[in-house]
């Protein structure tokens, strides 16, 4: 009853369409049986919960809140551990406490967490050493460990993914009621960081902030707001048969939901116009991203909003632009122009991460601190000259003292980077160097 309601709703039609970056599973009838039974599984988030978010993210499109969009480039199922969840949870929020004082807004707080676990690749295959063995897909669909049995995509995985999902989202649910994100406890772990020498340049900025959270607290303010948080799910949508297989009608509202996140995303290489992707995200009313890389035009952006968001309604469609430091200046203008002029309701964020990402002498996936802090300044300085709304920063980030950035002040240099470099597809923040960014974006804020 509930499949055919599904179909009936049009969930369905993307089956027609062209899906790009999906594995090609060995075993149609396992794949079969794991997509049944994440048809029958309670959903992961409440159509409620995404329509929260889609309000503040119509905020985020007028100014009146700031979008924090952060976490792994790719989650690991070994790697949801309560210790790592709980800093990356603790790094999420301690960067919402700066760029809320520096915005003077609220911060809408998004992980890429409890999902993020499917990779689009560039390449089918890859080559080490003379083996060639098809590439690591994320831990939904393989293994990342170079040996042939541990690349075959494994269905089963797509159940181990709902279930560690599953798990980091009761963390974060925990965590972020349950007194561990009260405001002042945030503020102080800050204050913790701008005391290291290192960092003394932020401490000026820290005693401001010290100074307001002191002030409310004297005025009286105990009030809930202070003391829990809401930190919403979000993913990649690539994996089709994982997403479908998570959506669910809305009982309030008899409209379906993709309940794996409250909010999901098309990749850059997957927004094709006639693709399965854009096809099968046009049917939920979660809240939605497309990230749009340099090659991106007005019209490109103009014509997913009109297949994504008809009716044009404020919060549903974010754009996330990840041009490169280099671009973002001469390519994002004009997009951000045809969509103001085209008088579309969008959210606008700058991802600085992917545009920047380079093969360190060393040998690394890595990307340069400053490179990211002059992508968001561009992205600033463009909506600064069109009139239009720096809407937010996504980021890859974790909360671990990793090596996988070159820069921030700790100056991880080439040769620093093996030192502790983790990471299984993309270089992301460490817990200091996404502090440093929100002390610097957060400036970029003030002005
Ligand atoms: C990502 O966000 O990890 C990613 C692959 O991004 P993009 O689609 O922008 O390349
Ligand atoms: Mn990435």
């Amino acid at each position: 009853m509930t499949e055919a309601a599904l179909t009936a709703a049009g969930v369905d039609s993307y089956l027609s369409k062209e899906a790009k970056q999906q594995p090609q599973w060995p075993d149609a009838a396992a794949l079969r049986r794991t997509t049944d039974r994440l048809t029958q599984v309670p959903p992961l988030v409440f159509a409620g919960e995404a329509d929260r978010l889609r309000e503040q993210l119509a905020a985020a499109s007028r100014g009146e809140a700031f979008v924090l969009q952060g976490g792994d480039c790719a989650e690991i199922f070994a790697e949801a551990t309560a210790d790592r969840i709980r800093n990356k949870i603790k790094t999420i929020l301690q960067m919402a406490v700066i760029l809320t004082y520096g915005a003077s807004t609220p911060v809408v707080k998004i992980g890429r967490m409890a999902g993020q676990y499917a990779k689009p690749r560039s390449a089918d295959t890859e080559t080490i050493g003379g083996v060639t063995l098809p590439v690591y897909r994320g831990d939904i669909v393989n293994s990342s460990a170079f040996t042939p049995e541990s690349r075959i995509p494994n269905p089963e995985r797509l159940l181990d993914a709902y279930h560690v999902s599953a798990s980091t989202l009761n963390l974060i649910r925990a965590f972020t009621q349950g007194g561990f994100a009260d405001l002042r406890r945030v503020h102080q772990w800050n204050k913790g960081f701008s005391a290291n020498p290192a960092y003394a340049k932020y401490e000026q900025f820290a005693k401001e902030i010290d100074r307001a959270v002191r002030f409310m607290a004297a005025a009286g303010g105990d009030f809930d707001a202070l003391k829990t948080v809401e930190l919403f799910s979000s993913h990649e949508a690539l994996l089709l048969d994982y997403e479908r297989a998570l959506t669910r009608i809305d009982s309030r509202s008899g409209l379906p939901y993709d309940c794996s996140a409250h909010f999901l995303w098309i990749g850059e290489r997957t927004r094709q116009l006639d693709g399965a992707h854009v096809e099968f995200l046009s049917k939920v009313h979660n809240p939605l991203a497309v990230k749009l890389g340099p090659t991106a035009t007005s019209g490109d952006a103009i014509a997913l909003a009109e297949r994504l968001n008809p009716d044009n309604i404020a919060g549903r469609l974010t754009f996330v632009a990840r041009m490169g430091a280099g671009k973002v200046r001469d390519a994002l203008p004009s997009i951000v122009e045809g969509v103001r002029d085209a008088g579309l309701a969008v959210t606008w964020l700058t991802d600085p991460m992917h545009g920047n990402t380079y093969t360190s002498e060393s040998g690394y996936k890595t990307r340069n601190f400053d490179t990211i802090l002059d992508e968001v300044t561009g992205f600033f300085e463009v909506h600064e000259a069109l009139g239009t709304v720096p809407g937010g920063l996504h980021v890859e980030l974790t909360g671990d003292d990793v090596t996988e950035v070159i820069g921030g002040t700790e100056k991880i240099d080439d040769e620093g980077l093996a030192r502790r470099y983790e990471t299984k597809v993309d270089p992301r923040l460490n817990h200091q160097q996404s502090l440093e960014m929100a002390f610097l974006v957060a400036d970029l804020l003030k002005k």
